[in-house]
């Protein structure tokens, strides 16, 4: 019985000391997490850390190049002309979704050669 018992106790002993030593670093951490949360400083940090890849993927704007289709009925942002489909010649555009403040905003277009022309402004168009 006193066998079991200080067995018992020991293991106690080795749980609570082991929660012990883990606690301290857990509540700093959320207490880390609350006090910048309003500030949201650190989340934004931590973003911009991770950006180098994922950078493309970001809520960006960004551009991709897409067939002209029949009927379509836009206008190139940088010569003001429509983009008109021909039937003879695959033509592309470039479909730019613009972000403003991490916020989808509107869409912009251009003539594949406008866009380069242009200097890519929202990126290089992507697939
Ligand atoms: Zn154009």
């Amino acid at each position: 019985m006193t066998q079991s018992a200080s067995t018992k106790k020991s293991a106690a002993k080795a749980s609570k000391s082991k929660a012990t030593t883990k606690a301290p670093a857990k509540k700093k951490a959320a207490a880390e997490a609350s006090t910048t949360k309003p500030k949201s400083t650190k989340p934004t940090k931590t973003k911009a850390a991770a950006k180098p890849r994922a950078k493309k993927t970001a809520w960006k704007s960004r551009a991709v190049l897409r067939t002209v289709e029949a009927g379509n009925s836009v206008d190139c942002q940088v010569c003001g002309e429509r983009i008109k489909f021909r039937a003879k010649i695959r033509q592309y555009q470039a479909i730019c979704n613009v972000y403003e403040n991490g916020k989808w905003s509107h869409v912009e277009h251009f003539h594949d050669e406008c866009y380069v022309e242009a200097g890519r402004p929202f990126g290089k168009p992507v697939e």
